[in-house]
């Protein structure tokens, strides 16, 4: 027989634990959309198309940042990307489900990364020329070869939110979110590049994934995208729902980006 006592501490003790799922899973879907929000506003329609116009404030925020939050440099990412567009599903794409398979692709990205940061670090023509206009360098992280001091931090504060719960998983889901970055970009390039409908004949192999597109904040709309590219809505159809746009909507009434008439297409 448990005696009162127990049985009030147990169910006070079952509701701290309940209230502790719930916050792992705002604590994911809080750094899942964070790296969401670095990558697919800051980085692609920001720094990589123009198609946001970044605050200057926020464009050095997203230059100083941004290798911390996501462990990906921007000047590499945006060289990388400019050449997936350039090159889309040739032999060239630095990533193209047609080259490297659907899971290939996940290790084939990251080493399309590597080499395209040695690439912009050491101004190859080939890569530099792609982000001359760029008025930043290559992180400081990565010039010094520290590109793995992040990934170490984020572990490190992953570690620290377990033990201050005292709830392993609260930890564990925010490793997860802010780890989210290669896994989102898995589903955009190799989905969205394979499976899916087309509004638009690029002659590229890019598809409208309405999956990923939920998933991805509208990056799964890549037919549309490669189509417009400096747009910064990548919805075109009634009922494709680009959340990306409405954060760059929200970023916009916060005053700290603008969208261009042009670009709100
Ligand atoms: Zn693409
Ligand atoms: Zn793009």
């Amino acid at each position: 027989m448990y005696t009162e006592f127990e049985i009030v501490y147990s169910r006070i003790f079952q509701e701290i634990k309940m209230n502790l799922v719930w916050l792992a899973v705002f604590v994911f879907l809080g750094t899942y959309g964070l790296n969401l929000f670095y990558i697919s506003v800051l980085y692609h329609r920001g720094l990589a198309h123009g198609a946001v116009k970044l605050k200057p404030w926020l464009r050095k925020f997203t230059v100083l940042s941004g290798n911390w939050v996501t462990g990906i440099d921007p000047k590499a990412w945006v060289c990388m990307h400019r050449r997936h567009h350039q090159f889309s599903d040739t032999t060239l794409d630095p990533h193209s489900p047609w080259n490297d398979g659907v899971f290939g692709l996940l290790r084939a990205q990251l080493d399309s990364y590597s080499r395209t940061l040695v690439g912009v670090s050491r101004k190859t023509p080939a890569f530099a020329e792609v982000v001359s206009d760029l008025d930043f360098k290559v992180h400081w992280l990565n010039r010094l070869k520290l590109w793995w001091i992040p990934y170490l931090v984020q572990a490190g504060i992953a570690l620290a939110i377990g033990v201050f719960f005292h709830a392993w998983f609260v930890g564990v889901a925010y490793w997860l979110g802010m780890m989210s970055h290669p896994f989102q970009g898995w589903l955009v390039n190799s989905f969205a590049h394979k499976y899916g409908y087309q509004n638009f004949k690029n002659g590229d192999e890019s598809r409208n994934n309405t999956l990923v597109a939920l998933l991805v904040m509208g990056e799964g709309y890549q037919n549309n995208h490669h189509a417009r590219p400096s747009s910064a809505r990548f919805s075109v159809r009634w009922f494709e729902v680009d959340g990306g746009y409405v954060l760059c909507k929200f970023a916009q009434v916060l005053g700290w980006l603008e969208i261009p008439q042009k670009t709100a297409q």
